[in-house]
């Protein structure tokens, strides 16, 4: 049997729109899709006509598949001469743990080739109409996991940037970034938002600094996934919002989901 490959394709933050043409073309093309929770997926049997669908997802703290089990599953289903697309959210090289995957196909010598996808870190403070780089505000942007607590020198090097700060994975996290940020030098007052479940119906941001942004954080309840985004650009994106004088004035504010 003539040996399969695999397609690593990033499926974006979560809605369809968001898909590449390549995406869509990768999966058109499937006969095996791994795919994970963040990922596009409600209408993968149409984008996937011919493919066996395998949920592969993993909720915070919850790994239903581990990662090596999928890495096998990958292996074994492109030695068994399939097209294997292994559809991530996102982009597969941010936090994916694409590469891992790329290595363990090539140390079994399967063919891998990789679709980029429109990343969160990017896409979903968008969706909140924060733009990550404003000139004059800021020229640069980190994007950092917030997985696991930062450290002290990542928390002095990220204060001291004055770069847009993007994190993913942040929310269990978010009192050790933001206390660590401004014990580094970060106003306690500057803008902070947290953008929930971007692109879906469910899409919700909370605007807020860095020192209330705990308590507001809480007082909503707020859940992953979820992308921070720290930095007067949050502030400057809202200007034209009639109650954008609250948030540079220091008050919290709860923008409803639009
Ligand atoms: N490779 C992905 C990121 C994987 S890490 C990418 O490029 O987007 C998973 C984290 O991404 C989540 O914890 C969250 O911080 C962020 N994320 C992904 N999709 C999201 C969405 N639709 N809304 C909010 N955050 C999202």
């Amino acid at each position: 049997m003539s040996r399969g490959r695999v397609i690593l394709v990033g499926g974006g933050p979560g809605s369809e729109d968001l898909l590449t043409l390549g995406a869509v073309k990768a999966l058109g093309s499937a006969d095996v899709v791994l795919y994970d929770r963040l990922a596009p997926h409600a209408r993968l049997s149409e984008f996937a006509p011919h493919a066996l669908l395998i949920d592969v997802g993993k909720t915070p703290g919850h790994h239903p598949i581990p990662q090596a089990d999928i890495e096998r599953l990958l292996v074994e289903h492109a030695l068994q001469g399939s097209c294997v697309v292994r559809l991530k959210g996102g982009d597969p090289f941010v936090f994916g743990r694409g590469g891992e995957e790329v290595m363990a196909c090539r140390a079994a010598g399967i063919e891998v080739t990789v679709v980029p996808g429109v990343s969160s870190a990017v896409a979903v403070p968008a969706a909140a109409g924060i733009a990550v780089t404003h000139r004059d505000v800021s020229r640069m942007f980190t994007v950092v996991s917030g997985h696991a607590p930062l450290s002290e020198t990542e928390l002095a090097g990220l204060a001291g940037l004055a770069s847009t700060i993007v994190v993913l994975m942040g929310v269990s996290n978010l009192p050790q970034i933001t206390q660590g940020l401004i014990r580094h030098g970060l106003r306690a007052a500057t803008p902070i938002a947290i953008i929930e479940r971007g692109y879906t119906a469910d899409q919700r941001s909370i605007f807020s600094i860095l020192d209330r942004v705990v308590y507001d954080a809480a007082a909503a309840s707020v859940t992953s996934p979820a992308v921070l985004v720290i930095g007067e650009v949050v502030a400057y994106a809202r200007l034209e919002h009639a109650d954008a004088a609250a948030v540079l004035n220091t008050a919290a504010l709860l923008v409803p989901a639009e």
